[in-house]
């Protein structure tokens, strides 16, 4: 594992860690600003470079900086940090030891965190096209799975034509000589979910939406979900075999919605089929190749294989069975794969038919006997050239998992923005929309994008009429956006998955507040939300005065009193003041805390009148979570 940090053979690491012999040993004090070190040797003072890897280990981070552990841990414990030997801290946590030890720090490049080699970059001369990857997207029971299942039928080879279609969660159809892949669950949950793991497969996107019905909340969803995730768009107005198909009518809901279709002088191609009739797919086809050689779809197969995890399971018989989609390279019967946490050698490939396969070249999908285990959906895959590695990228990938199981990144939020922004990690605010009706949307949106100067922006992703679904905080998690609604509510379960997210949500009733919270969170001027929390009540039974100062003696009717707390006296329904927790007795002694059914004297800082009858209420102020509704 320590070969991982600034192995020898890597100029840079080795040139940035250059000292690390020299400090090794843990003598505790090679943080020694002066530079001299134990023995008298004197070294340079120009500050020390390390780079460091989005996480590492305690040990891994104290070789990389040429120190003892000891001295790793100390440092951490001074930050507050309980750390053993093999723990992973993230980044800024190692970053922060790294600059009390005097080091200058650099974020490591991503590929060259694994420990084997990075990958060299593709020459312009090895790339050649591949087919497009495609997710298909849009409103329930427009036709998704319909026109996936037509296209899966239709568009074969002669050759592949009666063979049996099995689902892997992708396939490949074919128009002209061109393949083109389809990932076969359709939706925006699976694409999102994906893209939360960092996956980011699909090249085209095709929005499904059916003649009769128009465009839905899930189509305006499923075309945000593209548009945060850059990826084209191909609009199918699908089953035109119905008589009250209305596909203009389509067209100009889309238009609506901002998106600029092709007929009408736009760039977004809309093409008219019919799944049931198997009407309009060639065509639909054509556009998908058109939309993906606009981009430029290609990759380099003479390399190792990497590529993403589609789906996985255990087989009964045949053990863990993964859809690989390999994305770059070749993947060969016999290479050592490594996906996410788990790892082995590729036993057998098979593709949506069943058919056995030698080699997957790029952007095409198999069915991959061999891992170890089942490896998860949107985990990334590559070749490696032994065991060895294998292994240490699969530990490494699982330290990372439960690491970032244990402490999530921390998503943007309104109250962080600005330290986010100065940090230079946030470059523009973004912001899931939603609104009771149609007409408050343009004005927020506008005054709300008016904001941001140079340094960040504020962009809407999505901004739909509606209330705040799991689907809205799905897309919010996957693009680190904040959501707001205005005069709208949660659906069930939106909420627990904000605050399991940490995702920043907030409903407003007032635009002005919203739009000023937001400017105020640009500006680093926003204040954290407190809530009360009442911890519990008594009822003042006599008021007694020592040295000057009523103490009213009381009967705990619910919860505790706690020394310390604030408290409210309230009278009838008045409130007649407000104050602390100066002390609290029982019988003769002090006490920190009174439960229910106690009687306890209480004594409130300021408090000049109580009568029997009043009743106290004991809180404290909260800050409160993300979730602000
Ligand atoms: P999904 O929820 O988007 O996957 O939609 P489905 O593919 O399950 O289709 C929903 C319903 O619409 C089913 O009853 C389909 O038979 C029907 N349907 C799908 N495509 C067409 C079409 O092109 N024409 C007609 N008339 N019906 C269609």
């Amino acid at each position: 594992m320590a070969r991982m940090v600034g192995r020898p053979g890597r100029p840079r690491g080795r040139a940035f860690g250059g000292r690390s012999r020299n400090g090794r040993g843990g003598n505790g004090r090679p943080g020694s600003a002066g530079g001299s070190r134990p023995g008298g040797a004197t070294v340079a003072v120009a500050p020390r470079k390390v780079a460091l890897p989005p996480s590492l280990t305690v040990k891994e981070l104290a070789d990389a900086l040429g120190v003892g552990v000891g001295q790793v841990i100390k440092q951490l414990m001074a930050s507050g940090v309980m750390a053993n030997i093999n723990q992973e801290i993230d980044y800024d946590t190692a970053a922060i030891v790294a600059t009390d030890l005097t080091f200058e720090v650099a974020p490591r490049a991503i590929e060259e965190e694994a420990g084997e080699e990075a990958l060299p970059p593709d020459e312009e001369a090895h790339l050649v096209a591949r087919p497009p990857v495609v997710t298909v997207m849009g409103h329930v029971d427009h036709g998704k799975t319909s026109l996936l299942d037509a296209i899966r039928q239709t568009n074969v080879t002669a050759r592949e034509h009666g063979g049996i279609t099995q689902h892997i969660g992708a396939y490949q159809a074919e128009i002209n000589n061109r393949k083109i892949t389809f990932l076969d669950t359709p939706g925006h949950e699976a694409f999102t979910a994906m893209r939360a793991r960092g996956a980011q497969v699909t090249d085209v996107a095709v929005i499904v939406v059916a003649a009769d019905d128009g465009v839905k909340p899930q189509t305006l969803e499923a075309i945000s979900h593209a548009r945060a995730a850059q990826v084209p768009l191909v609009v199918a107005i699908n089953k035109i075999d119905k008589p009250e198909a209305n596909p203009d009518r389509v067209k100009q809901q889309l238009v609506d919605a901002g998106v600029q279709v092709e007929v009408w002088g736009g760039d977004t191609v809309s093409v008219p089929v019919s799944a049931k009739k198997r009407e309009g797919l060639d065509h639909l086809l054509e556009m998908i190749l058109l939309v993906a050689d606009l981009r430029g779809v290609r990759a380099n197969p003479d390399r190792a294989a990497d590529g993403t995890v589609i789906e996985a399971r255990k087989d009964r018989q045949r053990g863990p069975v993964a859809t690989l989609l390999v994305q770059n390279g070749t993947l060969k019967i016999g290479d050592i794969v490594v996906a996410g946490a788990v790892y082995g050698r590729v036993r057998a490939m098979f593709d949506d038919r069943g058919r056995p396969l030698k080699a997957v070249r790029p952007a095409s999908p198999a069915e991959v006997l061999g891992l170890s285990d089942v490896p998860k959906a949107g985990d990334r895959f590559r070749a490696v050239p032994d065991d060895k590695t294998a292994r240490a990228i699969a530990q490494r990938s699982l330290r990372r998992e439960q690491a970032l199981t244990a402490k999530p990144e921390r998503p943007t939020s309104l109250e962080t923005l600005f330290e986010q922004i100065q940090a230079g990690k946030v470059k523009e605010l973004r912001v899931v929309l939603k609104t009771d009706v149609d007409g408050s949307i343009a004005p927020i949106r506008e005054s709300l994008e008016r904001f941001g100067g140079e340094q960040v922006k504020v962009r809407v992703l999505h901004a739909a009429p509606g209330t705040i679904t799991e689907s809205d905080v799905q897309l919010a998690s996957a693009s680190d956006a904040v959501i707001i609604g205005f005069n709208t509510r949660l659906e069930p379960g939106a909420k627990d998955a904000a605050e399991q997210a940490g995702v920043d949500l907030r409903v407003y009733s007032v635009i002005y507040q919203l739009v000023d919270d937001v400017k105020k969170a640009l500006e680093g001027l926003l204040e954290p939300v407190y809530v009360e929390v009442v911890d519990g009540h008594a009822e003042v039974r006599q008021v007694f005065v020592i040295r000057g100062a009523p103490i009213a003696g009381c009967y705990v009717t619910d919860g505790r009193l706690l020394r310390g707390e604030l408290v409210r006296v309230k009278r009838d329904k008045d409130v007649v003041f407000e104050g602390k927790i100066a002390s609290l007795r029982r019988v003769k002694e002090d006490v920190r805390e009174v439960g229910t059914g106690y009687e306890c004297g209480v004594g409130v800082d300021g408090l000049k009148d109580a009568q029997p009858g009043d009743i106290l209420e004991c809180y404290r102020k909260e800050r409160r979570g993300a979730v602000l509704a």
